[in-house]
């Protein structure tokens, strides 16, 4: 706590500073600092350290000159019935008289002359000391510096900037709380919404931004959902940074819950990593020009877009309807962003079939038993094809070579 304050201190000193001369460097490399901080332990929905991260990004958009947007100033609380019965579902927007969780979204405004709004938004939340969703199992801070600080930097960054472009449409800052336990803050803000969702042109999302690697290139889903996307992503991508686009709205974060509300959105991901869901995942690993390179393909966006239409939304052909169901699973991590032919690991879980097979991360899964496995889908289908106590062979590449392996699910 002592240090925290201390921290506080500095942020003071740092926004008095900010306000004379803006630097996004060192603006974005402080939030994530603070908001990465052991000060505020993970920021797990419904903890003191979540409540902590709200109340830091609600005090920098009050600095920038943001309008309240929640229920109460800048916040806006929910509740969620848990249960310890885990097949039953979390209810987000229960009333509070129950067992459950409040968590904390932030919503910061800004209102320009027109009445169309554009909503960027990012989770802040992380997993706290690991649990359920962690990829190492270990019982430690899980600070989430790419997941989701880089992100939750980004709108502030972007709001800083934003504001003194004196644009026509108004915009919605949004940090999104309880997005790991399963899109709980952006289900409950878009049931529940403090603005007027039908004035609402697109959302912008951002979930891990801060590992830019310009050979790997950046991740753009839910080009689909507006006609406009396409074409205008050529037109704003001045330095033909490789962009990895997926056309569908649905995907693992936030985005989704405006799609389901007819909304077009865009979604930025600079790629899966091996530090993924771990305490691992810190700020000595991130890539802080690479933030502002996304934030400032966005800004792009949003001032190409700002005297236009309102976007008509088009739906995109579901791609998880389609994707195979399966029981067993490797106990890998795919590279989502890799284009090559097979399906590259990111990574390896600890104790799974994968790992007791001798697979390593960075082999390329080309083959599964009789499947070839050509990509992503490839992969699926094939191992929808297996029970639990099957035993296959796996060819991967590795540095070049193919190599094969037994492996038991
Ligand atoms: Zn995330």
């Amino acid at each position: 706590m002592k240090q925290f304050l201390s921290m506080l201190i500095l942020i003071f000193i740092f926004s008095c500073v900010q306000t004379v001369i803006y630097e996004p460097i060192s603006s974005i490399k402080v939030d994530i600092s603070i908001l990465a901080s052991d000060s505020l332990m993970g920021r797990e929905v419904g903890t003191e350290g979540e409540k902590m991260a709200a109340d830091y990004i609600v005090s920098r958009m009050e600095a920038i000159g943001l309008e309240g947007k929640g229920t109460d100033g800048f916040l806006q609380d929910y509740f969620v019935k848990t249960s310890d019965n885990p097949h039953e579902k979390a209810e987000v927007g229960a009333d509070g008289d129950t067992v459950g969780i409040t968590g904390y979204n932030v919503l910061g405004y800004l209102d320009n002359p027109s009445d169309q709004i554009v909503v960027i938004g990012a989770h802040f939340d992380h997993l706290g000391m690991g649990g359920l969703y962690s990829t190492a199992r270990v019982d430690e801070i899980h600070n989430g510096a790419d997941d989701n600080a880089s992100g939750t930097a980004a709108i502030l960054h972007l709001a800083q900037v934003i504001k003194k472009l004196n644009l026509q449409t108004d915009f919605l800052f949004f940090a999104i709380s309880g997005e790991e336990q399963g899109l709980w803050g952006s289900n409950y803000f878009t049931k529940n919404p403090t603005i007027d969702l039908s004035k609402v042109t697109y959302m912008i999302n951002m979930d891990m931004v801060g590992r830019l690697d310009e050979e790997r290139g950046l991740a753009v889903y839910g080009t689909g959902t507006a006609r406009n996307w396409e074409g205008l992503l050529d037109e704003i991508n001045t330095d033909s940074l490789k962009m990895i686009r997926k056309p569908s709205g649905r995907g693992p974060s936030d985005h989704t819950s405006f799609y389901l509300k007819d909304i077009p959105v865009l979604h930025f991901f600079t790629g899966q990593h091996e530090d993924y869901h771990k305490p691992s995942d810190d700020i000595e690993k991130i890539n802080l020009e690479g933030i502002k390179t996304v934030a400032d393909m966005i800004e792009r966006i949003v001032v190409a877009l700002d005297e236009s239409e309102k976007l008509e939304f088009k739906k995109t052909k579901d791609e998880e309807s389609n994707t195979p169901r399966f029981t067993v699973t490797l106990g890998v991590m795919p590279d989502y962003l890799f284009e090559g032919e097979g399906m590259l690991i990111a990574d390896v879980s600890a104790d799974k079939p994968a790992m007791k097979a001798g697979i390593l991360r960075g082999d390329i899964v080309v083959q599964m038993g009789d499947s070839t496995v050509a990509d992503m889908m490839g992969y699926m289908r094939a191992l929808s094809s297996f029970s639990a106590g099957d035993q296959t062979t796996v060819v991967v590449e590795r540095d070049g070579e193919k190599v094969e392996v037994m492996v038991e699910f």
